[in-house]
């Protein structure tokens, strides 16, 4: 793995990053869009990652899908793409854990997920008790309550507090799977990303994810949370929701719907092509739009 750290800092790169739980849909091909004209706009790089860390969840071939998907929509990684299953990502997310193991922020929980239904901030019960290795147990990293700000490119000045909306949060879970919130930060870290792009449904991961970065010694990202597209009940599109994959057959027409949606008013251009419209959006790329909302309507 190249060393980003030797980057200049005014070198922008972003990243999409999708779980392979099913093809793309509208919402999941906004985020792709969104992230991939920041990094084009800035002149960066914009990478594409496979967050498959969450094997129960992963769809056999979905993976291979989104690529062909992208590719389909013109957007190619600017890097070879990286899986988090992975044995090398693997390896790199045990480094992080053992340094957080090191400096004694960790514990085992015994908590069953029954215990905890209803409970939305971890009341910190097993951060004094002492389990044995072979209980069922998840690893929680013990955080502080502490105040994060954070500038958000497209939802302004933000504060979160952990303490306030999780409480101390799994990094592994009882099955030995690491968790999201720990791969993420390390993966970004060691992708050198300089702003991380996503929807605004995850953004009160945010403080837990700059407690990672702090506790490890990272690198700090931007972050820019663009509004996330919601279906007539104000549901997030979501695979999950059931959206709709996207077609392969008409990715100019779909795009300028996306566009279309994120406020950019695109023309109709003469020429009709994927590229041409690519081209366009990044030449005419208005992020300024969609500031401060924090959902959009697909319906409208
Ligand atoms: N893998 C997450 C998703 O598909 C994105 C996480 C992120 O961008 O930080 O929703």
């Amino acid at each position: 793995m190249k060393k980003w750290s030797k980057l200049s800092k005014s070198h922008y790169r972003g990243r999409f990053a999708p779980s392979p739980t099913g093809d793309l849909h509208l919402g999941s091909l906004t985020a792709a869009i969104v992230s991939y004209l920041q990094a084009k706009v800035n002149n960066g790089h914009w990478l594409l990652r496979i967050e498959d860390i969450d094997e129960t969840r992963n769809i056999a071939g979905a993976h291979q899908q989104i690529i062909k998907t992208l590719d389909r929509y013109g957007l190619h990684s600017d890097e070879t793409v990286i899986h988090q299953t992975s044995k090398y990502r693997q390896l790199a997310y045990q480094q992080a854990y053992q340094k957080l193991k090191e400096k004694k922020l960790t514990y085992r929980c015994v908590c069953t997920r029954k215990q905890l239904s209803g409970v939305n901030t971890y009341p910190n019960t097993c951060r004094n008790q002492i389990y044995p290795t072979d209980s069922m147990h998840s690893i929680r990293v013990k955080t502080t309550h502490q105040y994060f700000k954070f500038k958000d490119f497209f939802q302004g000045h933000q504060v979160q507090n952990i303490a306030e909306q999780s409480g101390d949060f799994n990094i592994i879970r009882k099955d030995g799977l690491f968790c999201y919130q720990l791969a993420v930060v390390i993966d970004d870290a060691d992708q050198g990303i300089t702003e991380v792009v996503r929807g605004t449904d995850i953004m009160d991961s945010t403080s837990r994810q700059m407690y990672l970065i702090e506790q490890l010694n990272l690198a700090q990202p931007n972050y820019a949370h663009f509004p996330v597209l919601t279906d007539s009940n104000g549901a997030k599109l979501s695979k999950q929701n059931h959206s709709k994959a996207i077609t392969h057959e008409n990715p100019y027409e779909t795009t300028w719907a996306v566009l279309q949606l994120l406020r950019q008013k695109p023309p109709q251009l003469k020429q009709k092509t994927q590229s041409a419209l690519l081209d366009w959006a990044i030449k005419n790329w208005q992020p300024e739009n969609l500031f401060k909302q924090t959902e959009i309507n697909s319906l409208c």
